[in-house]
This record gives C-alpha cells, sequence and structure tokens, in this order.
C-alpha cells in the first residue's frame, strides 16, 4: 500500500506559492459565502471556490512540471512588487532597535543603516549618491 502511494506521486509537481494563494482564496470564497444571504451570489462563490479546490489538486498531481513551474514563475514575477513591499515592512519591524531605513534622495532606493545617533554622509550603494542623515538617539 505505502509502495503504490510512493509510486502514485513519484513525479507529481507538488505544491508552491501559486498554489499556496489559491488554497487560500478557496478558503476565502468559502467563508465569503457563509456570509452572503443571495443564494445566487452564494452558488457563484461555492462554483468558483470548487473550480479553485480543483485546480489546486490538478497542479499538485500534475506531472508536467515544467509547465506548473512556468506558471508559479509567472505568479512569482507578477506579485514581485506586492512580495517586496511586506517584506520591507517586516524587515523594518525587525531591525527596527539596529538599523534604520532612509531612501535615497536621487533613485528613491530604500537603504538600511544602522542606528549610530549622529550626523553621517550616506552613499547610496545603487546610484553613488551621497546625503547626509541624521540618527536621533
Ligand atoms: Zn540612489
Amino acid at each position: 500500500m505505502r509502495q503504490k502511494l510512493a509510486s502514485f506521486f513519484y513525479g507529481r509537481y507538488g505544491s508552491d506559492k501559486l498554489n499556496l494563494l489559491l488554497i487560500v482564496l478557496y478558503f476565502i470564497l468559502e467563508i465569503a459565502a457563509l456570509f452572503i444571504p443571495n443564494l445566487i451570489a452564494k452558488l457563484v462563490l461555492y462554483a468558483i471556490s470548487l473550480v479553485l479546490f480543483f485546480l489546486v489538486i490538478f497542479r499538485m498531481l500534475s506531472r508536467n512540471i515544467a509547465k506548473r513551474s512556468a506558471e508559479n514563475a509567472v505568479y512569482l514575477r507578477l506579485t514581485k512588487g506586492i512580495r517586496e513591499w511586506f517584506l520591507l515592512r517586516r524587515n523594518k519591524w525587525k531591525y527596527r532597535k539596529t538599523h534604520i531605513y532612509r531612501t535615497c534622495p536621487s533613485c528613491k532606493a530604500t537603504i538600511r543603516l544602522k542606528r549610530l545617533p549622529g550626523e553621517h554622509t550616506c552613499v547610496c550603494p545603487r546610484c553613488g549618491t551621497k546625503f547626509t542623515v541624521k540618527i536621533k538617539k
């Protein structure tokens, strides 16, 4: 039995970030459908969530790994800006006691600096612009 299960899953794609998004969307639609009184709208939401459910299963069990990877790569490329925005917020919070974040006045790049009180001259690593940074204690 275990051997059969292993051979069934051998060569299958599995899960990725796109599948994770689809699973989250599935649960959001299922929960939203619970609170919608309109029967037709409720049925539409259930239908869409059912499609998402089967799409997740299909992608996980797919043997066409190249195509599934390409889909995930497109998803990751399209959401790069959003994911980086959240990552920056997370890092700002995580390193808030040891570092500060400043924006380069020339190229608008976000630069992480050590939290050393005083006035410093900073050189942007991207464009090389020098600017003054004052850090309060
Ligand atoms: Zn710059």
